[in-house]
């Protein structure tokens, strides 16, 4: 439970953006509040966001030997607690930003705010197939982030789901590690740009599989992912295949939910900021990191977002 009803601050999210955003607040004296995340239905779901899901981050400044994304997120947390940070755990449930001080409900609790920081971050769109969930945290095999992970799969044949820019990006990426790398992909065409596209068919360890669904995962009996069946959606035959490596790429969906029909955001659901600022539709309301962010997505982006959104609410509070 939170300690008071009322705060200057809320932030919501604990990760890159989050925690800047708190260590920059309580330095400012305003004495903000975390509400952390955590407690969903989605055992990935967890405090200091999708950074506790990697491991080695290679390109976060100020760590030459590079650094675990856990250990990177418990040195934020610290880092911001050392200034007076309040944290509580779980989720925001409704949110009420029609007047001032907002209104904020948690899983166990209501408060106040006279700033919000919406730092809730973005999740990985997974096709949730039977075992999905198994696979992605206690047996491995399947993950959403090349970039994290592609490491693990040295020598061996992964598959990429999706035909965005994401898709060709990973798959692309990938071939680095892997002896080979599939793309599947539910049309016949894709939906990435044509220069990413033709980086990606001009590589030799690419192969495609179009008009195709990924149906189960089969390794489940063994604890290893030994490969998946696959449905060819124009013909209605499957097939399996052996892999050691799924990759989902079909998107992201930030967490939003509680601010639709509240904040401006566009068509795929992330927060609107204005002229090069945090500010959101709503005054008092800024958002940073993934949550406002499409396009980098990036732990130092991110934390870079998250001061800027600090920065904005005391220059709002000061007025
Ligand atoms: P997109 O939404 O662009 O693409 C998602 C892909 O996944 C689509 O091909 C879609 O199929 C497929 N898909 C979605 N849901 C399912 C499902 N349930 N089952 C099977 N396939 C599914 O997401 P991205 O992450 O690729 O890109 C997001 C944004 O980020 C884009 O604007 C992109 O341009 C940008 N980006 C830019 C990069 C760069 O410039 N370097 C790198 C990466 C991303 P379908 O096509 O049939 O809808």
């Amino acid at each position: 439970m939170p300690s008071k009803n009322r705060y200057k601050v809320v932030i919501l999210g604990s990760g890159p953006a989050g925690l800047t955003a708190a260590l920059y607040a309580s330095r400012a004296n305003l004495e903000p509040l975390v509400v952390e995340g955590g407690g969903g239905d989605d055992p990935t779901d967890v405090p200091g966001g999708q950074l506790m899901l990697t491991t080695d981050v290679d390109n976060y400044p100020g760590f030459p030997e590079g650094i675990l994304g856990p250990e990177l997120m418990a040195k934020m947390r610290k880092q911001a607690e050392r200034f007076g940070t309040e944290f509580v755990f779980g989720a925001l449930a409704e949110a009420g930003l029609h007047e001032r001080p907002f209104s904020l409900k948690l899983a166990d609790g209501a408060l106040q705010a006279d700033v919000l920081i919406v730092a809730s971050g973005a999740r990985a769109k997974w096709l949730g197939l039977p075992d999905e969930i198994d696979f992605r945290t206690r047996i491995g095999g399947v993950s959403a982030c090349a970039t994290c992970d592609g490491f693990f799969y040295k020598g061996k044949d992964v598959m990429v789901v999706g035909g965005g820019d994401t898709a060709m990006e990973e798959a692309t990426f990938l071939t680095k590690f892997a002896s080979k790398v599939t793309v599947v992909h539910r049309r016949d065409t894709l939906r990435a740009s044509k220069i990413m596209q033709d980086k990606a068919r001009a590589n030799a360890k690419i192969a495609w599989l179009l008009d195709s669904a990924l149906e189960g995962y089969l390794g489940k009996e063994e604890g290893k992912l030994r490969g998946v069946r696959v449905r060819n959606l124009k013909s209605g035959a499957a097939t399996e295949a052996a892999v050691g490596g799924v990759f989902m790429a079909i998107g992201h969906e930030p967490n939003t939910g509680a601010f639709k029909g509240q904040v401006e955001m566009n068509d795929s659901g992330y927060l609107l900021t204005r002229d090069g600022t945090t500010a959101t539709s709503v005054p008092g309301v800024f958002a940073a990191g993934d949550v406002q962010d499409q396009r980098y997505r990036q732990a130092v982006t991110a934390a870079g977002s998250g001061c800027m959104a600090a920065i904005d609410a005391e220059r709002f509070l000061s007025h």
